[in-house]
């Protein structure tokens, strides 16, 4: 009876989603019997663990688990103990691990033994703490959107059997805004030697080419030091009127994507102010500075930094820092360019006052003007989405209560829960 009560529990695997601005703790459950299946694995908890993300431990490595342990303390709570020393923990770093094992890598791997020697210590099976790449990020991003949305299998009901059907729908194009960086994942039906990043994903028994880039330094937090470290000046066009803060060269300075931006006499203690103008006219022009089209070639599309990029095409959906920013505009879902730019004049033109409102933090509140002119200036002139393609875009951050991130396509190809062989099965119904 307690083999039958571990075949049929639920199973769980837990997923640390370690980014460059915080780290958050995904909690997935699934019944036993059926991980194969398509949409079974569901989230049941997710966490934020205090502070900031481990990249910032770089100095002081010992004391990142201690916030660890809220997070993993309540982890413990949900999952039943005699399932523990079964339920898998995955930690994946992005972006901001990526910067600091460029910048230095002593650093980074002492911030991957601390929390290795954390975890060792925990009653789960510990699966490994890795930096994933740029391009991992992206296509498990689209991973986790497809199988949330039930786009790579249909389920056939007919007489007393199902059907599994490899010949899904349409999958959706994922798009994902970090602290440090972006990614942009979608099917190409052209030429895949056209294009250095395009990966053969294959999911049960069907093969996709996704072509899917990262964009380092171009997630939000890093685009917004790269502005500061070009102004450098009092004004800020993308702060609202009326606010004011002081903030020291380290912050935006002392970053990898700002080190050519640094100034000769850059003491990283030495405070800047920035009093904002709230001018989206402005702030739009210093945001496009931001980006790098040098590398356009005539008569080709432009490609964003020197990545040539498949026309965009199909439905998208834009999760986290996208999603965020939208509702912040009092946007969700599908709406017009128009719609948007009218809501980005709005709330760019507002001053302080306006924001203080209980429902935004300072940090975020201050930044809002930003990132939407950002978020514009990326998805139009960045990937070319027009008036016309934009409505294409749906903005939301979850699935049922499932977060759409990149950490639930990891653990589900981790754990190879999605087969890459075809299957066109049939199952009997159950009574
Ligand atoms: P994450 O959810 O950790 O992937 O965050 C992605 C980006 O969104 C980062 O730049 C965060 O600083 C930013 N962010 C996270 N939470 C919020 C929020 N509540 N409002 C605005 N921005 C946020």
């Amino acid at each position: 009876s307690f083999l039958l009560d571990l075949i049929f529990s639920p199973q769980y695997g837990i997923v640390l989603d370690a980014g460059s601005s915080r780290t958050t703790v995904y909690v997935y459950e699934w019944p036993a019997e059926k991980e194969n299946d398509t949409g079974v694995v569901s989230q049941t908890f997710k966490c934020n663990v205090k502070g900031p993300g481990i990249s910032s431990y770089e100095s002081n490595p010992g004391a990142l688990v201690k916030p660890f342990d809220d997070c993993l303390n309540k982890v413990k709570e949900r999952i039943p103990v005699h399932l523990h020393k079964n339920t898998s923990v995955y930690l994946g770093a992005t972006a901001g691990m990526r910067l600091l094992r460029l910048q230095n890598e002593t650093a980074a791997n002492e911030v991957l033994a601390s929390i290795q020697s954390y975890f060792r210590a925990q009653p789960f099976e510990f699966r490994g703490a890795q930096i994933i790449t740029g391009p991992e990020e992206g296509v498990y991003g689209w991973i986790t959107a497809n199988y949330l949305m039930g786009n790579f299998l249909e389920v056939f009901s007919f007489l007393n059997v199902t059907w599994v059907h490899p010949y899904g729908k349409e999958t959706m194009g994922a798009l994902d805004l970090g602290g440090a960086s972006t990614q942009i994942s979608f099917i190409s039906e052209e030429p895949q030697e056209n294009f250095n990043s395009t990966l053969q994903v294959k999911l049960y028994g069907y093969s996709y080419n996704v072509y899917t880039h990262s964009f380092q330094c171009y997630g939000r937090d890093e685009a917004e030091k790269r502005l500061l470290a070009l102004l450098l000046q009092v004004r800020n066009p993308c702060y609202p009127q009326n606010y004011s803060t002081a903030l020291t060269m380290k912050y935006f300075s002392g970053s990898l994507c700002t080190q050519s931006l640094r100034p000769a006499n850059y003491y990283p203690n030495q405070l800047v102010n920035f009093h904002g103008t709230g001018d989206p006219g402005l702030c739009q022009e210093m945001v496009s500075l931001l980006f790098n089209f040098t590398a356009c070639r005539d008569g080709e599309d432009c490609p964003f930094n020197g990545i040539h990029q498949p026309k965009v095409k199909g439905s998208f959906v834009a999760f986290s820092g996208f999603y965020y920013t939208i509702n912040a505009l009092n946007l969700s879902g599908h709406f017009s360019l128009a719609d948007f730019n009218s809501s980005m004049w709005f709330l760019c033109s507002q001053s302080w006052l306006q924001f203080m409102l209980p429902k935004f933090e300072e940090t975020y509140a201050r930044s809002y003007c930003f990132s939407a002119s950002f978020i514009y200036y990326l998805l139009v002139h960045g990937y070319n989405f027009d008036a016309e393609t934009w409505p294409q875009i749906r903005f939301q951050k979850e699935v049922g209560n499932s977060s759409i991130a990149w950490s639930l396509g990891y653990m589900l190809s981790l754990t190879n829960m999605i087969p890459a062989e075809g299957k066109l099965i049939q199952v009997p119904l159950k009574p």
